[in-house]
């Protein structure tokens, strides 16, 4: 791996902003490292002229004397789902494409180029980030594995055989894989975290309403939410930093104001209070994963949180909930792929208007996407709305109770974030409902609109058929209490013999 793209975010700033390396420089590093990685799968586009371009802007601009942004010539990477001037948006899907047959990196797929940047990459821009490419998702950010890309899946570094988790899969990868510092992916009902987890990162999935939405494909709007993803956790900090703050243009982002996410990370956890959820440690979570959760929640007791055992009892409705919530929302929002508006128009058998959609949808989406769409119609039916729906969005309303009681005696919450590390590729696509049960752990927090975190714990021990693979924690506190995330897991991080997790051919010689 090569030396600048070793550093943290926080360093390479610092490095590009005093002239110590050129922001060409590290983009060159980043690009050469994308190519070297490009089995992986993780990114769907990437954008060699305008990375190259952005980064001589800020080199001109340094050597007139203009101080940069506190991202100066970092190279990130972009899920697909979010808006970006220079650079199509597919959401990892067909119906974004022209011509959904071509290779979607070719100029023949003729893939949806959005006439705006969404406020998180305008964000990014504005604090002189260097945007290298868009990442791989599972489409329109469903699916935890990344295999309902309709492109190709993401892989896992730390095993290509194994999925690296998902929606935000390619940008975990990307990160995992050392190409870039740091990526935005979203986070519906974990799709930041667990990918995070599965692949030994860091990531954070804010509070409701803490970043931007606008310029995000919408999946199901009363939960998504943008985060980051970076390697350790001052980096994510700066980059939430960068990308939070209200936005005229989301009326759900809050105004509450950006924490000093950074300076919390040397805040140590002396005096926080973490709980336990006897909950999610029941049974289905692989024995070793429950191991060392349990070491790692007891080594920040060592350091100075006080720690307790909390109830949650509401946790086993998270997966129903979710998936009835999740597939109505987005079963409304993307009506809005018709063939009128965006990307592939099929003409169908009849020139009719209703054969066109048909067509159009019937070809675009792919068969997750359709799944859920016929799931969420169903359940906002006439007849069932109030067997479904209206009783999901109740219990929704006790799973938040669970949280704000928790809230009361305890500061953070700390669970596994993923029942198993790592599966094989194709183990779970089959079976959709072993596929919804591997989000157990990251919907409630989503539901709830509470922020969490992942942070790399460690590996698993190697055996004869599974190599090494990353195991993550789970922070959650309250909505707007980021802080006290990133003060835990970076005393944690502290704590631990390797900063950074990094995968075995990965690491430095
Ligand atoms: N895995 C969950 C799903 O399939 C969460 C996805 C997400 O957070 N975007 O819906």
């Amino acid at each position: 791996m090569s030396g600048v793209l070793d550093l943290s975010i926080p360093e390479l700033a610092d490095q590009v902003r005093s002239g110590r390396v050129s922001a060409e420089e590290v983009t060159l590093a980043s690009l050469a490292r994308i190519q070297q990685t490009h089995d992986l799968g993780a990114f769907l586009h990437v954008s060699r002229e305008a990375s190259l371009n952005a980064a001589r802007r800020i080199d001109a601009r340094r050597a007139r004397g203009e101080s940069l942004g506190v991202l100066a010539g970092v190279p990130i990477s972009i899920k697909d789902a979010l808006c970006t001037l220079d650079a199509p948006t597919t959401g990892g899907s067909r119906i974004l494409t022209r011509q959904p047959e071509a290779a979607i990196d070719s100029s023949e797929a003729g893939a949806w180029c959005p006439p705006y940047d969404a406020t998180v990459v305008e964000r990014l821009r504005a604090a002189d980030a260097v945007l290298v490419g868009k990442t791989n998702m599972d489409e329109f950010a469903m699916g935890s594995s990344n295999e309902n890309s309709a492109f190709f899946p993401a892989r896992n570094p730390w095993d290509p055989e194994r999925t690296p988790g998902g929606s935000s899969g390619g940008s975990a990868v990307s990160v995992a894989s050392g190409a870039v510092l740091g990526s935005l992916g979203s986070d519906t009902g974990g799709s930041v975290r667990q990918p995070a987890g599965l692949c030994g990162v860091v990531g954070v999935k804010p509070s409701y309403g803490r970043v931007s939405r606008y310029g995000l494909l919408a999946f199901a709007s009363s939960l998504d939410q943008v985060g980051p993803m970076a390697r350790d956790l001052r980096s994510a900090a700066r980059l939430l930093e960068v990308i939070a703050g209200s936005d005229p243009r989301d009326s759900t982002s809050t105004r509450a104001p950006v924490g000093a996410y950074e300076r919390a990370c040397g805040e140590g956890v002396r005096g926080l209070r973490i709980g336990v959820p006897r909950q999610y440690f029941e049974d289905g979570l692989d024995p070793e994963l429950r191991e060392s959760t349990e070491a790692a929640i007891a080594a920040l007791g060592k350091l100075g949180a006080e720690l307790s055992e909390v109830d949650m009892p509401h946790t086993k409705y998270g997966v129903s909930t979710y998936y009835l919530l999740a597939t109505a929302e987005a079963s409304s929002n993307l009506s809005r792929y018709d063939g009128v508006r965006f990307g592939l128009r099929a003409n169908g058998a009849t020139p009719d208007i209703h054969a066109m959609y048909r067509a159009t949808r019937g070809r675009g989406f792919g068969s997750e996407v359709k799944r859920r769409i016929m799931l969420g119609t169903y359940a906002l039916s006439a007849g069932y709305y109030d067997a479904y729906y209206a009783k999901a969005q109740k219990v929704r309303t006790l799973i938040l109770q669970d949280f704000e009681r928790a809230f009361q005696s305890v500061d953070i919450l700390a669970t596994p974030i993923s029942p198993v590390p790592a599966f094989r590729l194709g183990e779970k696509l089959h079976d959709p409902l072993s596929m919804y049960l591997a989000d157990i752990y990251t919907l409630p927090a989503s539901l709830a609109g509470v922020c969490g975190l992942t942070v790399p714990i460690g590996t698993t021990r190697a055996r004869p058929d599974r190599p090494a693979l990353p195991m993550g924690l789970q922070l959650m506190a309250a909505a707007q209490a980021e802080a006290v995330l990133f003060r835990a897991g970076a005393a944690w991080e502290a704590e631990r013999p390797q900063r950074v997790l990094r995968p075995p051919e990965l690491s430095p010689t």
